[in-house]
């Protein structure tokens, strides 16, 4: 099927409207039209080459929300005309124990990331939701719960869930104290999902300027990190702190904030960070972990969670040809929301 995206060409253009073919229907594959696509700052770091060299040119986005418009004939639990979702993932082996744990993200084998990546049949570089369809087999499409408003679901598939499943993992629960660091797409989710589940949450950014917005989202508090009074007086106060912050920096500044047997997660930079201090840990049996994504099956969980508990991200919409100037806005960390495509706006 042709079809049209935006793409970057190499690490340092912008994207520009580009044609190509998705696959024809394998018996397993479900064809979808992208009706709304998120921004993660995941989209940006790949494009611009921060995690290497990639296989351009390359369509961004793994936050997809769109419908049904055909099936492959072997394909059981989707209609055409359906609302569905695809997250970060396209396939993994289903063979290992991982995939059998429903772990796909640590698939032994390696999962296929929804863009950049080559497919395990064919060896066609994947491409993401900056586009008009997407073809993904059956196991890696979610459902979009009845009466969820599509136009605000698209950052669940990976905002959502990469916070959802730290906080599970650690097991929040009702008066968990959580802490997250960096209020930008992933941060504001995980603020909702917290308070969602009933932890009593702590926004950490760089300044107070975050601070009506991390009230507005549920938290109880935003605790400036550039304040070394404050940051000192919230020493030993976090069961779980969540961190977000997608550049390299120093975790010493706020191990020190969790309390004894606390969990610092790291689920924004992925690379290298500035050298870590190991007194807080040693002192207190302070853990720092990290977490990537979530299984598919986790990723209908946090699908369902928000449609019975009325989460919602908060949606910036932007049209197709605006990505450019949202990327340079992303870049800057100034956003506590997330920007999201509406993929109307791109004619084919
Ligand atoms: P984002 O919307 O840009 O939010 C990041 C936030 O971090 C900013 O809003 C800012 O919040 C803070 N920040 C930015 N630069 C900073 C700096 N130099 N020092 C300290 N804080 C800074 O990004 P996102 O979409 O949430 O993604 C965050 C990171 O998670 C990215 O690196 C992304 O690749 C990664 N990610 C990982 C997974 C996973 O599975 N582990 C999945 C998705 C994304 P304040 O202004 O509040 O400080
Ligand atoms: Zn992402």
């Amino acid at each position: 099927m042709k079809t049209v995206g935006y793409a970057a060409h190499s690490a340092d253009s912008e994207l520009v409207p580009y044609h190509f073919e998705r696959r024809d229907l394998r018996a397993n594959d479900v064809a979808i039209e992208i009706t709304y696509c998120g921004v993660c700052h995941s989209d940006l770091h790949t494009v611009n080459g921060d995690w290497g060299p990639q296989p351009y040119p390359l369509i961004p986005g793994h936050e997809i929300v769109g419908v049904v418009t055909a099936i492959g004939s072997d394909v059981k639990h989707y209609k055409v005309g359906e609302n569905v979702a695809v997250g970060c993932m396209v396939d993994s082996c289903q063979e290992c124990d991982q995939c059998h744990n429903h772990e796909e993200q640590y698939c032994r084998n390696g999962m296929t990331p929804t863009y950049g990546s080559p497919d395990r049949i064919n060896g066609i570089i994947t491409q993401g939701g900056y586009s008009k369809h997407i073809v993904v087999r059956e196991e890696f499409v979610l459902r979009i719960p009845q009466g969820m408003d599509m136009s605000r679901a698209a950052p669940i598939l990976c905002a959502g869930i990469t916070t959802f499943s730290p906080l599970r993992t650690w097991n929040v629960q009702k008066g968990s104290r959580v802490g997250v660091i960096g209020l930008g797409g992933l941060g504001h989710m995980a603020v909702k999902l917290a308070v969602a589940m009933g932890a009593e949450v702590t926004a950490i950014s760089r300044s107070n300027k975050k601070e009506e917005e991390a009230k507005a989202l549920g938290a109880k508090s935003l605790l400036a990190s550039s304040n070394a009074d404050a940051m000192a007086e919230a020493a030993n106060s976090f069961d779980l702190i969540i961190d977000t912050v997608p550049t390299k920096h120093d975790l010493n500044l706020y191990t020190p904030l969790l309390d004894i047997d606390g969990s610092l997660v790291m689920v924004g930079q992925i690379g290298p960070l500035e050298e870590l201090m190991s007194i807080p840990l040693v002192m207190g049996r302070r853990r720092v972990a990290g977490s990537l994504i979530g299984g598919i099956k986790e990723t209908q969980e946090v699908l369902d969670f928000c449609a019975e508990h009325d989460v919602y991200p908060e949606c910036e919409m932007i049209k197709m040809e605006e990505i450019n100037d949202a990327f340079a806005r992303l870049a800057q960390g100034d956003l506590a929301h997330r920007f999201v495509i509406d993929m109307s706006s791109l004619s084919e």
